[in-house]
C-alpha cells in the first residue's frame, strides 16, 4: 500500500478528498484505505506485549468474533485465513478432499464468470476445472441447471462463485449438494457486505469463502476466511490449515499454512472499528454514482451496491465493442477501468493455451484441454462471455467525490453518444 493512502478512514464528507489520483494524475480503478497507523496502535502495542505473532493468536480469536457478529453469526462460523485463495484452498480440502486425477471424479465445476483464482483453487486442490456457465440476470450459477450437467456426474466439486459480491442461490446449492452428494464450496470473496446485510445467511452445509484483500471492501490487507456455520468443520478447519496439526505436532490429514497473522489481524480490527463510518462513506458514493447517471441518462447502464459489493461501480454496456469504446473514452480522460475477470476464467491463456498470444515467458502452458476433452467436452459460456464482454468497473474508492464521479460519468456519457450520434441507444433493464 502506497503512503499516501495512510489517510484517516473516517474523513468527514465536507472535508472529501479531490478526484484520487494514483501515478501520474490518473484515476485508478480502485484506491483502497486501509486503517491509518495510529488507529493500529493499540492492536500493535498489544502484540509487543503478548509477544504472539502468528498461530491463531488472540486477535485472530477476536476478529472472528468481531467479524461473526458483523454478519450475525455464531462465533464458530468464521474461520481467518492469510488470504482469500487459501481460505478457498482450505475450504476444498476440509469438505471436498483432494480431487484424484486417475478417480472416478477428477472434475470440479467452476463458473466461467469470476476470478481466476476460483478456477486456480481447484487445481491447486487436484481438481480439473470445467466451465460452465451463470444464469444471465443473476450473474451466478443456476443450481437446477447443474444438476443436468454433462460432467457433473464425474465431478468431485462444485465451486460456485458471487461474482462482484452477489451471491449465488445458497438454498439451491445446499439441495444440489444434498441431492447429489458432490460437494459445494462457494468463492464469495467480495461477499462480506452482502453477508452482513442479510444476518444469519451463512449455510451449515455449503462453506463460502471471504477475501479481504485490499482491493475488497473489508481488508486486513491480504487475508480471508471461510464462513461455515459448522462447529463440527471448525476444528478441521483449524487442523488443515495448520499442517494437519490439532494438539500434537502430528499431522493427521491433508495440510497447508493458510493462517492468518497477528499483524493482518489488527489491520481488521482496525478496520471493524470504523466499519460504520465506512460503509456509509461506500453508500455514499454509490448514491453520488447513481445521481450522476440519473442526470447523464445513463441509470440502469450502472450496477452499483447494495446490489454488489461496495468494492466495485460496473457499467453495462449494450454490446462488446460499445464497452472497449468506453474504455478507451475514458482511458483518454485519464480514468482507468477494468474488466475485472478479464474475458471470462476459462479464456485465460492457462486454460485456452490454443488461443493465447505469445506470452512473455518461455514456456508455454501444458495442453490441458486434450485429456479432458473425453470427460468433460467445452461447451460454450454464451451468459459468462456475454457480461465478461460488457461489464467494464469503473473506478470506485471509499473517498471519490462527487466531482470525481461527475467527470467519470461524463466521459462514459461522451462515449455512449460518440456510439450513436447522441441519439441515445435503448438501455437494457438492469438484471
Ligand atoms: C479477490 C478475489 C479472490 C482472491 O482473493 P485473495 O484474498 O486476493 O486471495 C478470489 N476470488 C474472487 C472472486 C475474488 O474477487
Amino acid at each position: 500500500m502506497d503512503a499516501a493512502a495512510l489517510v484517516p478512514a473516517a474523513r468527514p464528507a465536507a472535508d472529501a478528498a479531490p478526484v484520487p489520483a494514483g501515478p501520474g494524475g490518473r484515476v485508478p480503478a480502485f484506491r483502497p484505505q486501509l486503517p491509518c497507523a495510529d488507529r493500529l496502535l493499540p492492536y500493535l502495542q498489544r502484540i509487543d506485549a503478548a509477544r504472539i505473532y502468528s498461530n491463531r493468536g488472540p486477535l485472530v480469536w477476536e476478529l472472528e468474533i468481531r467479524l461473526a457478529r458483523a454478519m450475525g453469526l455464531p462465533g464458530h462460523a468464521v474461520h481467518a485465513a492469510a488470504s482469500g485463495m487459501l481460505a478457498l484452498v482450505l475450504a476444498i480440502l476440509t469438505h471436498a478432499g483432494r480431487g484424484d486425477p486417475a478417480g472416478p471424479r477428477p472434475l470440479a465445476l467452476v463458473p466461467g464468470l469470476t476470478f481466476v483464482a476460483t478456477a486456480q483453487a481447484a487445481e491447486l486442490c487436484g481438481y480439473r476445472p470445467v466451465f460452465v456457465d451463470v444464469d444471465p440476470a443473476r450473474w451466478t450459477v443456476d443450481p437446477s441447471a447443474l444438476r443436468t450437467h454433462p460432467a457433473l456426474a464425474r465431478a468431485g466439486l462444485v465451486l460456485a462463485a458471487a461474482p462482484y459480491g452477489v451471491l449465488p442461490d445458497m438454498a439451491g446449492l445446499e439441495r444440489l449438494q444434498a441431492a447429489t452428494g458432490v460437494p459445494v464450496v462457494v468463492d464469495a470473496a467480495a461477499g462480506f457486505e452482502a453477508l452482513c446485510d442479510a444476518p444469519g445467511s451463512a449455510s451449515a452445509t455449503v462453506p463460502m469463502v471471504l477475501s479481504f484483500h485490499a482491493t475488497k471492501g473489508f481488508s486486513t490487507g491480504e487475508g480471508g476466511a471461510v464462513i461455515w456455520d459448522c462447529e463440527d468443520a471448525r476444528l478441521r478447519l483449524i487442523r488443515t490449515g495448520n499442517f494437519g496439526f490439532l494438539g500434537t505436532r502430528e499431522a493427521r490429514g491433508p495440510g497447508l499454512n493458510a493462517k492468518m497473522s497477528e499483524y493482518h489481524a489488527a489491520v481488521g480490527l482496525a478496520m471493524l472499528d470504523d466499519l460504520g463510518p465506512r460503509r456509509q462513506a461506500q453508500a455514499r458514493v454509490a448514491a453520488s454514482y447513481g445521481q450522476a447517471a440519473a442526470t447523464a441518462g445513463l441509470r440502469g447502464r450502472l450496477h452499483l451496491p447494495p446490489r454488489i459489493s461496495p468494492a466495485y461501480a460496473l457499467y453495462e454496456a449494450t454490446d462488446a465493442a460499445a464497452c472497449d469504446r468506453a474504455a478507451a473514452v475514458l482511458d483518454a480522460a485519464f480514468i482507468d477501468s477494468r474488466r475485472w475477470y478479464g474475458r471470462g476464467v476459462d479464456r485465460e491463456p492457462w486454460y485456452a493455451p490454443a488461443q493465447a498470444a505469445p506470452g512473455p515467458f518461455p514456456d508455454a502452458p501444458p495442453d490441458l484441454s486434450a485429456d479432458l476433452s473425453a470427460a468433460a467436452p467445452k461447451a460454450p459460456l454464451p451468459a459468462a462471455h456475454d457480461l465478461c464482454d460488457r461489464l467494464l468497473g469503473l473506478p470506485t474508492a471509499p473517498d471519490l467525490d462527487a466531482a470525481g464521479i461527475a467527470r467519470i460519468i461524463a466521459a462514459l456519457a461522451a462515449a455512449e453518444a460518440g456510439s450513436d450520434g447522441g441519439a441515445g441507444a435503448a438501455p437494457r433493464p438492469p438484471a
